[in-house]
């Protein structure tokens, strides 16, 4: 496995590949890796021959300098799990390798300044430029990103379709704990009863899914009741949970052929995100979290 630092080497050494007629696989991280990220090489590895994946904690997603000084790091160890998994080359730059003297950026106002956008104002405008940067450093041709991120991989998806990136971009299922809690780098930080409170955010989602099979598929009958699953978690704060329309993000009142619900809140300081998309398939209604 290969690790490179700068986008010279990079447009080399995907140019070597592209000349061995091999088709570029592409997975965007921030590292501290867990079985989430790993999965995401494994549906790569299906549609690909070659597997690159960045690790870069982008600066410019952050909001808060708190967060992205806490940002859990440890690149050994992301090396070995890389390289077990399979990848190929890892492109790890520092901060002055991706942004000098950067005055453009890419952002979809339209989608990205509510749900996790409105807690985190500017948090996808550092998303959709970095990821825009990576695809042409990398210049995959499949992109696999996570449904736990969804409204990322939304927008991602609408960046790709908007300004015609030659790539095809496949969205990978959410891996959880044992318990059900969504893997995320960040559940390092959960302290105490937090890390088993937080399993309140999946089982607000499985009440989610027995109301709607039992045929309940309004917004206003959904939202409480699993408003009254997480907070009987304890979260220092709910942040949002809102059922949106899958292609525009926009809230919904009932659901619609394709929806997503999605919850937000803070377990201490830490801030966990979850989802289920559900979508209509003929007069039944199908779940996937
Ligand atoms: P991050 O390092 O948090 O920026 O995540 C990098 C990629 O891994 C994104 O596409 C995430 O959506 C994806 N990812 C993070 N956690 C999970 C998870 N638990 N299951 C599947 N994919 C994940």
């Amino acid at each position: 496995m290969e690790i490179i630092h700068t986008i010279d080497a990079m447009h080399d050494a995907i140019k070597k590949e592209r000349t061995n007629n091999k088709r570029i696989g592409f997975v965007a991280t921030m590292g501290y890796l867990h079985q989430g990220h790993l999965s995401l090489i494994h549906i790569c590895k299906q549609h690909t021959d070659f597997q690159v994946m960045s690790i870069f904690v982008n600066k410019m997603q952050f909001n808060d300098p708190r967060d992205y000084d806490t940002y859990p790091r440890n690149y050994d160890r992301d090396f070995a799990l890389a390289k077990e998994a399979g990848v190929d080359l890892i492109f790890l730059p520092d901060d002055s390798e991706m942004y000098q003297n950067r005055l453009t950026y890419i952002d979809i106002e339209m989608m990205t300044s509510f749900l996790c956008g409105s807690a985190r104002p500017g948090h996808f405008r550092g998303v959709l430029t970095v990821v825009a940067k990576l695809f042409n450093i990398v210049q995959p041709d499949v992109s696999v990103f996570g449904q736990k991120d969804i409204q990322q991989a939304v927008i991602i998806q609408k960046m790709v379709k908007d300004l015609n990136f030659p790539l095809a971009i496949i969205v990978a299922p959410i891996i959880r704990e044992s318990d059900g809690l969504a893997m995320s780098s960040r559940n390092v930080h959960l302290k105490g009863d937090d890390r088993t409170n937080a399993t309140c955010m999946y089982q607000s989602l499985k009440k989610a899914e027995e109301l709607i099979q039992h045929g309940i598929i309004q917004a206003n009958t959904i939202i409480p009741a699993m408003t009254d699953i997480i907070a009987a978690g304890k979260p220092k704060k709910i942040d949002y949970i809102s059922i949106v329309d899958y292609e525009t993000l926009q809230p919904v009142d009932s659901l619609k052929d394709k929806s997503v619900i999605a919850v937000a809140a803070f377990f201490g300081t830490t801030r966990l995100i979850d989802n289920m998309i559900v979508e209509k398939i003929g007069d039944s209604f199908t779940c996937v979290y």
